[in-house]
């Protein structure tokens, strides 16, 4: 018998669960509550189940499901019996599913009804054994064959190295990559960030973010869970939704754009802020002004952190002491970070360079991938995030951006981010991306994007005026070429601006 410790993190949260099993766990849309004790026998039904269809410790169970309370139980129930989660975004179609199950090969498949025939074939094509549906209200028969099975379910022993879960990087560039995570690289970022936060007795998370990536799924929901706290459990953001629940959440964790859309809402201020007591903001950059806004009308300081797929969360600004923005904290405890030159050199604040890190929440490798595993660890174990940033004497970090949207024009680098913040300066500007675009002397042309306000001051940009008001500031090299003007930049469902469709878009 092993008398180790289970490192299942399903025990690990559970170790925050309420005494009283019927405390709250989910507070839903439709007013419906889930308690703590209901969730436990859901995943314990769910567990049964997929042990009954044979699913084995390490085996992959893919899901492709709206976010509904029963998708968060079936996560659970993954953990529980040492299945290994794989979540697939929504959106994806039959080309990438039939790459991330063939790569995947997971012996159990839940769809969405309306994707059923879909999912059959693509199950015999790629040897899934069994196929089951869930639907956006907790229908289909993943749900009808749980209803049969046992309310108690013994978790499965798990090593600290065993795989919890893969998800894929949502690359823009070559194949996408399944980053295998661990039970205890979930554990240690999820004891971090709780203490980290001071997650407390009473909060209350409002949690609207989608449950396909590491933001929703991991940082958000491991908090609460191992807070034992409830959950406002919505199925997406809506700002008109914030308006009605956020007097009842303690805490909120979101994506940029989530800030930049309860601006726009009029009663968002101090007082209907009054009873918060931590907004987190991440997955892209905050923009200074929104941060700034942010303080202005609601009394808060949006906390700012910084992490990944790869390894969860990296840094962030302290809750006690300076949250400064723009930047993105310090390294978490249990993670180091570096900044280095192109041969690995740490390089001291001020200076520019690639982020590496290291840690026991940093992922084990990329699935069946490595080859490209070794590429991206150093020989000391630290992990290339492909990442741009640079220390301010203070310690504070921040990001620049992603290494492949480093701009080369003419042998000179431009760091995209140092333009973007002073063409946002600029009235009348919402916002801007720079990009390279291929050209043939400089190599790459620095090129500008620019968001207008529906104002007079932005029907009065014009890219003369933006490129001579650069001239003034920069050094000639780093002055856009082109600037051209956009309804709104492209964005994926994280908030992240799509510089890979803008380089396509404006190629031409
Ligand atoms: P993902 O793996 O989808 O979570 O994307 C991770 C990437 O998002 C990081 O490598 C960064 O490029 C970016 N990112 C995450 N948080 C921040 C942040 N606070 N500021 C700027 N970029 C961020």
């Amino acid at each position: 018998m092993n008398t180790d410790k289970n490192a299942n993190l399903f025990e690990v949260l559970r170790a925050g669960f309420p005494s009283d099993s019927n405390a709250p766990c989910l507070l839903l849309h439709c007013g419906r509550q889930i308690s703590y004790g209901e969730m436990e026998k859901e995943t314990a039904r769910m567990g049964n189940l997929l042990v009954s269809l044979g699913v084995q410790p390490g085996d992959r169970v893919a899901v492709q499901v709206k976010k509904s309370p029963q998708a968060l139980f079936l996560y659970l129930a993954c953990l529980r019996s040492g299945a290994v989660y794989l979540p697939l975004n929504d959106a994806y179609q039959r080309h990438e599913l039939e790459y991330f199950l063939g790569d995947a090969t997971p012996r159990v498949f839940v769809c969405q009804p309306q994707m059923r025939i879909l999912a059959d074939e693509l199950a015999v094509e790629t040897a899934v054994s069994h196929v089951l549906e869930l639907d956006e209200d907790g229908g289909g028969s993943l749900m009808q064959l749980a209803a049969r099975q046992p309310e108690t379910f013994s978790t499965v022993f798990r090593r600290s190295d065993d795989l919890a879960a893969i998800l894929y990087t949502s690359g823009t560039t070559g194949r996408s990559k399944g980053a295998m995570l661990t039970h205890g690289n979930l554990a240690a970022n999820a004891r971090v960030l709780h203490s980290c936060w001071r997650f407390r007795p009473g909060d209350v998370l409002l949690h609207m973010l989608p449950i396909y990536h590491v933001h929703g799924l991991f940082v958000a929901i491991h908090c609460a869970l191992l807070n034992g706290s409830p959950m406002l459990f919505e199925p997406r953001f809506d700002a008109g939704r914030v308006m009605e629940l956020l007097p009842k959440a303690t805490v909120f964790m979101g994506v940029p754009t989530y800030y930049v859309r309860l601006l726009a809402e009029a009663g968002f201020d101090l007082e209907f802020c009054a009873r918060m007591r931590l907004f987190i903001s991440g997955s892209a950059p905050l923009l200074k002004e929104t941060f700034d806004d942010f303080r202005l009308r609601t009394g808060h300081t949006i906390l700012e952190r910084y992490g990944m797929t790869e390894g969860g969360m990296f840094s962030s600004n302290p809750y006690e002491g300076e949250r400064r923005g723009s930047t993105v904290g310090f390294p978490l405890p249990g993670t180091d970070i570096r900044v280095v030159d192109d041969n690995d050199a740490p390089l001291p604040a001020g200076k520019i360079g690639n982020i590496q890190v290291k840690g026991g929440n940093v992922f084990a490798g990329y699935w069946q991938m490595p080859e490209k595993t070794r590429e991206e660890f150093t020989a000391d174990g630290f992990f290339k995030t492909g990442d741009m940033g640079q220390w301010d004497s203070e310690g504070y970090l921040s990001i620049v951006g992603r290494s492949r949207d480093l701009i080369i024009t003419g042998g000179l680098n431009v760091y995209p981010k140092e333009i973007e913040e002073l063409i946002d300066e600029m009235p009348g500007v919402v916002e801007t991306a720079v990009i390279g675009l291929p050209h043939p002397d400089f190599g790459e042309a620095v090129t500008a994007v620019v968001a207008r306000q529906k104002s007079a001051a932005g029907d009065a940009l014009e890219e003369a005026g933006i490129i001579g008001r650069l001239k003034d500031i920069l050094a000639a090299f780093k002055v856009p070429k082109h600037v051209h003007f956009i309804d709104d930049l492209p964005r994926n469902a994280m908030g992240k601006v799509q510089k890979n469709v803008l380089r396509q878009q404006y190629s031409d």
